[in-house]
Formats: C-alpha cells, sequence, structure tokens
C-alpha cells in the first residue's frame, strides 16, 4: 500500500510500489495487489484492514508517510489499527541526534538541536517485531506481527525505501520464497484477438499457469508471458502455444 496525496493526486508517480512488486517476484513472494491512498488515517486504517482480513495475504508492505511534517500521518494510523500508543523508540532517536550533530558540523544544518519534526519520525506504535536502520534518512521503518502476517512500513523517499528493502528487508525477512518461472513469446504484427480460443483453452488444461497477452503499440509486438511456479509446466504451456498460435 502506497500512501500519499501526492500519488493519489497525479502528481508524484507511484515507483515504489512498481520497484517492490519486481523485486517481490523475483524473491518468491508474488504480489497480490498494489494498492494507493491518501494520508488520511481512517482512509489507511480501512485499506489495513482489509489487507488483514485477507487470508491470502501474508505480508502487507506500507510506504510513505514516516515524514516529519504533520502531513505524513502512517504510525498514527497504523497504532490507531493496531490499538497501540505511539512511543518515541529511543535507538532511532539516538540515530536522529547524531545524524543532525553530524549534518550540522558538515555545515548542512544551522542548529545541533533537534526538531520537534525530526522527533516527531523517532515516535512508532509500541512494540514493533523489528525496526529498521535506514542507513540514507532520519525515519526509521519498522516490521510490525498480527494477525499471523507482517506488516512492513517503510519510508517514501525512494532511494532509502530501496535501501531498507535491499539491505535489511531481503537478506533477512524475505529468504523462504521460490521465484516463479517467467517465459515470454513474441509476435509481429499479431492480431490480439485471434489468440482468445487458445488462451481460453489454456486457462482450462494449464490451470497452474498464468497467460497473459500484452500488446505493445510502439513496436507492434504482441507479447504473450506465461508465469508459473513448475518451469516444467511453463515449458509444456509455451510449446502448446508456440504450436497453435494463430498466423
Ligand atoms: P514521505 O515518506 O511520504 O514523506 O515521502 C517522501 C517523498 O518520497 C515524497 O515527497 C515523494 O516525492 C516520494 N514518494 C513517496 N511515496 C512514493 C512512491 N510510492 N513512489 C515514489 N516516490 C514516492
Ligand atoms: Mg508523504
Amino acid at each position: 500500500m502506497a500512501i500519499g496525496d501526492e500519488l493519489v493526486g497525479g502528481f508524484t508517480l507511484d515507483t515504489n510500489s512498481h520497484w517492490m512488486a519486481e523485486r517481490l517476484r523475483l524473491l518468491g513472494y508474488p504480489t497480490k495487489r498494489v494498492t494507493q491512498v491518501r494520508d488520511r488515517p481512517p482512509e489507511i486504517i480501512e485499506q489495513l484492514r482489509r489487507e488483514l482480513e485477507d487470508a491470502d495475504v501474508t505480508d502487507i508492505f506500507l510506504s510513505g508517510g514516516l515524514g516529519p511534517t504533520p502531513d505524513d500521518r502512517t504510525f498514527a494510523a497504523l497504532a490507531d489499527a493496531l490499538g497501540k500508543e505511539l512511543v518515541i523508540w529511543e535507538e532511532t532517536r539516538a540515530r536522529i541526534e547524531r545524524r543532525v550533530q553530524r549534518m550540522h558540523s558538515m555545515g548542512l544544518l544551522e542548529s545541533p538541536e533537534v526538531t520537534e519534526g525530526n522527533l516527531r519520525m523517532s515516535r512508532i506504535p509500541a512494540e514493533p517485531a523489528h525496526v529498521f536502520r535506514n542507513r540514507r534518512g532520519m525515519a526509521p521503518g519498522a516490521i510490525y506481527e498480527t494477525h499471523g502476517k507482517r506488516i512492513f512500513v517503510l519510508p517514501g523517499v525512494p532511494m532509502e525505501l530501496k535501501g531498507i528493502f535491499t539491505e535489511e528487508i531481503e537478506p533477512e525477512f524475505l529468504t523462504a520464497g521460490s521465484a516463479a518461472t517467467v517465459r515470454e513469446l513474441r509476435f509481429m504484427f499479431a492480431v490480439e484477438a485471434r489468440f482468445y480460443p487458445l488462451m481460453r483453452e489454456l486457462e482450462g488444461t494449464f490451470p497452474d499457469i498464468s497467460v497473459g497477452s500484452y500488446p505493445n503499440f510502439e513496436t507492434k509486438e504482441l507479447v504473450i508471458r506465461v508465469v508459473g511456479l513448475d518451469p516444467k509446466r511453463v515449458e509444456e504451456a509455451l510449446d502448446v502455444i508456440r504450436r497453435r498460435a494463430p498466423k
């Protein structure tokens, strides 16, 4: 779930969700849905409840709304949804303090004092399962566990999100997946609608495989993408398409 008025309002493209969906697929944690909501606690809570009640969902990723200004409200909403207090996380506060002092000594900040805005970022719902270090910024990011699921909370700044994801989440928390096999066939000038009967048939004979058709109007290619957990089955489906593709 990507959180931010700027995303839903069409100001900023939600590249975080796109990036995470690809990483998660490659790590064997396929994404069920991608959502974007505004910085409004009732709307964040509403979507979070939906994810928590969905039996197919095991991990929930939140991005954004952890900044120093009052328009960032993700942790407040999460505290509410989890029925937990917001607490100052001492380790994060100390890290922010060191960072402010370092930035001051480098001449990047006027004062070495931690401001209310800085402090705000160390206020997170109580009893996190894990708190990230975030080497690239102040907002911490954390994991909560509830309903047998993990909720990963990440800052919206793409560089910080990617850093935490690849350095802190992947090696420790996403090691149990096995990636699906993805194969593609490309047909020049193919008429997409003519693939209908074949694809309909494959739905019946290969229920374990997903077959998608993606026309590219610039290259004039039709991409048929075949995805499945068993590489042998993916190859079998691919063979059927190769043999029977409409000419
Ligand atoms: P935030 O953590 O909400 O304070 O976000 C900080 C900045 O990160 C915003 O000003 C956006 O420019 C950027 N950002 C937030 N969410 C996303 C997203 N889903 N995709 C790309 N950029 C984002
Ligand atoms: Mg924001």
